[in-house]
């Protein structure tokens, strides 16, 4: 973990890669980029690569790892069985604590629970949660935040909001309630390649760790535009680099 570069998990791990843009948010996906420059195939072809699935096994420490970050684990092509190949080996590897984010939350509680042709008898049981796994959501503005958060119905260890890349504003008399029912907020301006990319101004961050700090939600500010882009900027006098008890106790809160 380089929290020094705003970076809060230690590994990146990808037994699924691929997706389509949902949203305004996707358009400058850093997973394409990605995928199209160092791996050489069609990022749209939502693929599984069943041998990356040790990946987590081979790793001596416990660490944070990022998965499904070259990927929308909740994108209609990814199959119920490969969502399943990937939460045995979270339950098989408790020392480590999984991150998981979606654009897609409606599709959420299937892809955890629902019997499909590919996957007859699920792993998990209805509501059943995983206690080393962090479930969350991204949204780039107020309005698809609105639209996610109100269709966000998994339970989680940690239940965690990704408003990265920022591109409008959280405000009004729900903010505060959606702030609140998150375990962890991560907010970020856009970057491309370190160079910085669609506005976002200095104030709407600085509004939202106002908000989360009212409602008393941990939030970790990883980049801003201040000039230049800026990791773990100096918001209000201090870096906001606040990071929940799951990363260290695991577990339920
Ligand atoms: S949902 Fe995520 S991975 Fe998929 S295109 Fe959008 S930004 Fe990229």
């Amino acid at each position: 973990m380089n929290l020094a570069a705003g970076k809060y998990w230690d590994v990146s791990w990808n037994p699924i890669q691929g997706c389509t843009p949902v949203s305004e948010g996707c358009h400058n996906c850093w997973a394409r980029a990605v995928v199209n420059r160092f791996h050489g195939v069609d990022f749209a072809r939502v693929g599984f690569h069943p041998t990356r699935l040790a990946k987590p096994y081979t790793l001596r420490t416990s660490r944070v790892i990022f998965a499904c970050d070259l990927t929308d684990w909740c994108h209609p092509e990814v199959r119920p069985s490969r969502v399943d190949a990937m939460l045995r080996v979270m339950l098989e590897t408790p020392q480590h604590r999984y991150l998981l984010l979606t654009k897609r939350p409606e599709r959420m509680s299937a892809q955890l629970y629902e019997p499909s042709a590919d996957a007859p008898r699920r792993l998990l049981q209805p509501g059943q949660v995983v206690p080393n796994l962090a479930l969350g959501i991204t949204a780039e503005n107020h309005a698809r935040l609105l639209e996610r958060w109100s269709v966000f119905a998994a339970p989680a260890a940690l239940r965690w909001l990704s408003l990265e890349p920022l591109l409008g504003p959280i405000d009004g008399e729900l903010a505060r309630h959606m702030l609140g029912s998150f375990d962890w907020v991560v907010v970020g301006a856009e970057s491309l390649g370190g160079r910085p990319g669609r506005v976002c101004q200095l104030e709407w961050i600085e509004d939202l760790v106002e908000r989360c700090n009212l409602v008393e939600t941990p939030v970790f500010v990883k980049q801003a535009h201040q000039g230049g882009l800026v990791r773990v900027p100096i918001i209000r006098g201090r870096q906001r680099l606040a990071l929940p008890k799951f990363f260290t106790d695991g577990g339920e809160q």
